[in-house]
C-alpha cells in the first residue's frame, strides 16, 4: 500500500517504506515508559503507536520522497537489501520492496536528484547502494548525497569501533564509502548554511554523535525531518524519556528539547524516522513540555 502524502507549501512528500516488522515491547524501546503515566494521558499515545494488549510499539522504518517539480529527493534511505548485519538481526539480510514502492510513485533510481542523510545508522544509509555483481553500486546513480561529514569521520575512525558501533562501521563500509568512491557523496559542515537550497542541516546530537534534523522551508511552509532525535510520540510529551537507543542519553534530551522547539515556534509538519501510524505531525507546547498532533 502507497505511503501517505502531505503538500509543504509548492511540493509534496510521500512516505516510502522499507521495513515495518520492527517492534519492541514499549519499555524495550523506552526505558522510561510509565503504564500508569500513559493510562492517564491516552492522548500521548496516538493510535497505531502502541498495541495495549501485547504492550508493544511499532518501529517502522522509512524513507521521505520530496518532490517540488524541479528536483526529487529522499531524506534518508531505509535499511536496503542483503546487507549483512550479524548484529542487528532485524535488518539482516533483508528483501524489500523499497524500490518499487518508488517505481509506484513514479520516480526511477535515475531520477534522485538528492539523498539527504539525518545521520549515517544502519536504517537511515541502507538504499543508498544495492549488490550488483557482488559488488555495491550507488542505487541512486545521479544523486548528490549530502550527509555530515563529522558523522562519517566518527564512524570510520576505527579508534571508535566498540560493541554499540560495530554495524554502524559495517553500514559506512558497504551504504555510505561506496558513494564517496564514486564521487556522488557532499559531506557538510552544520553551520546555518542551505546544504542545498530551501534546506538547512541542524545539529541535534545525542542519538549518534553528529546527528542533524534538516529544516526545509518551501513557498512559506516548514517542515523539520527530525531523524532519530525521538522513537515515539510520547516522547514529545516526555521529552525526558530516551529510547534506548540513544548513544548519549544527556545530549540526546537536550537535542530532543531543542527540536521540539524549533518544531513548535515554527509550526513545522514534523516528518519522523520511526513513529507508527502516519508519521508525520505538528508539535505545540503545553506549559513546560510540548503536544505530538498526528497529521494525514
Ligand atoms: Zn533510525
Amino acid at each position: 500500500m502507497a505511503g501517505p502524502t502531505f503538500t509543504v507549501g509548492n511540493a509534496t512528500v510521500t512516505r516510502i517504506d522499507d521495513f515495518d516488522q520492527a517492534k519492541l515491547p514499549a519499555q524495550g524501546l523506552l526505558p522510561d515508559w510509565d503504564a500508569n503515566w500513559i493510562g492517564d494521558h491516552p492522548d500521548a499515545v496516538p493510535s497505531g503507536t502502541f498495541d495495549a494488549d501485547e504492550g508493544t510499539v511499532p518501529l517502522p522504518v522509512h524513507s521521505w520522497l520530496i518532490r517540488d517539480g524541479v528536483r526529487t529527493i529522499l531524506v534518508d534511505t531505509g535499511a536496503g537489501n542483503a546487507k549483512v548485519r550479524p548484529y542487528s538481526p532485524w535488518f539482516d539480510r533483508l528483501d524489500t520492496s523499497f524500490l518499487s514502492r518508488l517505481a509506484e510513485q513514479g520516480v526511477a533510481p535515475e531520477d534522485v536528484t538528492h539523498v539527504l542523510l539525518t545521520h549515517l545508522h544502519v536504517d537511515h544509509v541502507g538504499w543508498n547502494t544495492r549488490l550488483q555483481d557482488g559488488v555495491w553500486v550507488p542505487t541512486f546513480p545521479r544523486a548528490r548525497h549530502v550527509l555530515v561529514a563529522d558523522e562519517l569521520a566518527y564512524f570510520t575512525d576505527f579508534a571508535n569501533l566498540d560493541e554499540r558501533s560495530r554495524t554502524s562501521f559495517a553500514a559506512q563500509q558497504d551504504s555510505v564509502l561506496p558513494i564517496v568512491a564514486a564521487g556522488l557523496a557532499d559531506p557538510i559542515a552544520i553551520g546555518g548554511l542551505e546544504a542545498i537550497p530551501g534546506f538547512t542541516f541542524h545539529a541535534l546530537p545525542g542519538h549518534s554523535p553528529h546527528h542533524a534534523g534538516i529544516l526545509w522551508k518551501s513557498g512559506g511552509a516548514i517542515a523539520l525531518f527530525s531523524g532519530d532525535v525521538m522513537h515515539h510520540p510520547v516522547q514529545v510529551s516526555r521529552p525526558e524519556w530516551n529510547s534506548r537507543f540513544d548513544a548519549d542519553p544527556a545530549t540526546a534530551r537536550t537535542s530532543r528539547r531543542q527540536a521540539l522547539e524549533l518544531a513548535a515556534d515554527t509550526n513545522a509538519i514534523v516528518f519522523t524516522a520511526h513513529f507508527g501510524g502516519t508519521s508525520a505531525g505538528r508539535v505545540s507546547r503545553d506549559g513546560p513540555s510540548f503536544c505530538w498532533t498526528t497529521e494525514g
